[in-house]
């Protein structure tokens, strides 16, 4: 059972990034309108979340902690109509299998501390908690040194922590996100639900002033979000952000569908700067595809990838005429 999650925790968790996506999502998926992060040296000493979401009672807190034992999905079908971020039941379990994680959560009625250190449950009791919940994550890989040794310098490892916090910000405006590092803030928003002010916090108020609003559908697909003026652009590919029903995905084709829109606005070796976030009937789109969660699959792909181009083409063309 350790060495099974010992396992998982390869695929889901190589690095202090990969812990702070799995907590937001599961304090996203349990409804929370505020989520603060906070990072001590890299999350390589410690990595702290909380949120203000439904928490869990004093038996759910222990069963968190079990291997696929997800509150999430209830039967074998739900797997093909997937409407949380989580659904496999493994993070938690794989996380405290290679740090010592400190539990404190409260449904409203009642609140709960459990401890599991390198998977061993050394605490679970009654405990006073403000409704919500809070995971404390301490000396990640300190036991398993092969992996410790592969994580970077703490500025690296924080950079990609900060990436992904901003990700979650550009998906949920509605969430109120701060992340901290070292005791210094870094970022914020505020969770109006705006999604133009989320880009002005990020990208600033010239980039997010002149941003082309997307809003388009056909009978299958939602999509709604910013596109970057063509002189607000970039070197890397990392910035035509993709959200699939709010789940930040990686494709290559959807990407490929945002670089023909601006391909005439474009020198061949920039990218753009893009939020979009694609709504669609959640049997749609299969995502467990990877213990990561990042790649997906769509059934028709291709009418998705239209979608993209026309709405980027038109609302190009529009603003630049
Ligand atoms: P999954 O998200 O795939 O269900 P996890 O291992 O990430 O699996 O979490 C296990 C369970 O713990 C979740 O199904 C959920 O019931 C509970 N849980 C974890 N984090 C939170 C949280 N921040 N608020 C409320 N419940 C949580
Ligand atoms: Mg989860």
């Amino acid at each position: 059972e350790h060495l099974t999650n010992m396992i998982a925790a390869g695929e889901v968790v190589e690095r202090p990034m990969g812990i702070v996506k799995e907590c937001v999502e599961n304090s996203i998926d349990a409804k929370a309108s505020s989520i603060e992060v906070r990072i001590i040296n890299g999350g390589l000493d410690c990595i702290t979340i909380i949120d203000d979401g439904i928490g869990m009672d004093f038996e759910d807190a222990r069963m968190a902690f079990e291997r696929h034992a997800t509150s999430k999905i209830q039967k074998d079908e739900d797997l093909w109509n997937i409407h949380t971020l989580g659904f496999r039941g493994e993070a938690l379990p794989s996380i405290a299998s290679v740090a010592a994680v400190d539990l404190l959560t409260s449904d409203g009625t009642s609140s709960t501390k459990v401890q599991v250190h390198y998977g061993k449950q050394l605490m679970h009791e009654r405990f006073a908690a403000p409704k919500g919940t809070q995971i404390d994550i301490r000396d990640l890989f300190q036991r398993t040194p092969a992996r410790f040794k592969h994580l970077k310098s703490p500025q690296y490892e924080f950079s990609l922590i900060s990436d992904v916090i901003q990700k979650f910000a550009f998906a949920n405006p509605d969430i109120a996100f701060r992340l901290v590092h070292n005791d210094v803030e870094t970022f914020r928003t505020n969770g109006s639900g705006n999604l133009q002010e989320v880009l002005m916090q990020i990208y600033g108020r010239d980039l997010a002033k002149s941003a082309i609003r997307i809003e388009n559908s056909d009978a299958d697909y939602t999509i709604s979000g910013y596109a970057a003026q063509p002189n607000f652009n970039r070197a890397t590919k990392y910035y035509m952000l993709i959200y699939i029903n709010k789940r930040m995905v990686r494709s290559m084709r959807l990407q490929k569908a945002i670089q023909d829109a601006y391909a005439p606005y474009l020198p061949s070796d920039r990218f753009p700067i893009v939020v979009l976030n694609i709504e669609m009937d959640a049997q749609l789109v299969d995502v467990n595809v990877h213990p990561s969660k990042w790649e997906i699959r769509l059934s028709k792909e291709k009418q998705c990838e239209n979608l993209i181009y026309l709405s980027l083409s038109e609302g190009l063309k529009k603003a630049l005429q």
